[in-house]
């Protein structure tokens, strides 16, 4: 009799747990899909090296040598420039760029003007400063 009920008891709660299961998976994975949305990135900061999404952008002077050469003096993303939380280095020589530095790209405007060719810093492409 008394082994019975213990069965009884038991079955219970395994029908008692299931929909309750259910029940909180079905609210738990809308929610987890909405919080975490997929952004792409967009590109990466040559200086950093942190992945730069939509809206993050890096900051560059371009000087414009007739349309032979465009130079663009890169700075530093809001990660690393102007309050240098993220170390900066050269993406050509590795070396540290320090804050009041940065690196030189070069485009061909007769070529391509979008396309940006890093040269370097002030230690590994002198030429360039
Ligand atoms: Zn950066
Ligand atoms: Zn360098």
């Amino acid at each position: 009799m008394a082994e019975y009920t213990y069965l009884l008891v038991f079955g219970f709660a395994l029908v008692a747990t299931i929909p309750l299961f259910l029940f909180l998976s079905a609210f738990s994975y809308p929610k987890n899909t909405k919080h975490t949305p997929k952004r792409k990135a967009k590109g990466k900061c040559p200086i950093c090296g942190i992945l730069l999404y939509q809206g993050q952008k890096v900051r560059s002077n371009r000087t414009e040598i007739a349309d032979l050469a465009h130079y663009t003096r890169i700075k530093g993303c809001l990660h690393c420039y102007p309050e240098g939380k993220r170390k900066r280095s050269c993406p050509v020589c590795q070396k540290e760029v320090p804050i009041d530095e940065h690196v030189l790209a070069v485009s061909e405007p007769r070529k391509n003007p979008l396309k940006l060719m890093l040269r370097g810093c002030r230690n590994c492409y002198p030429e360039g400063f």
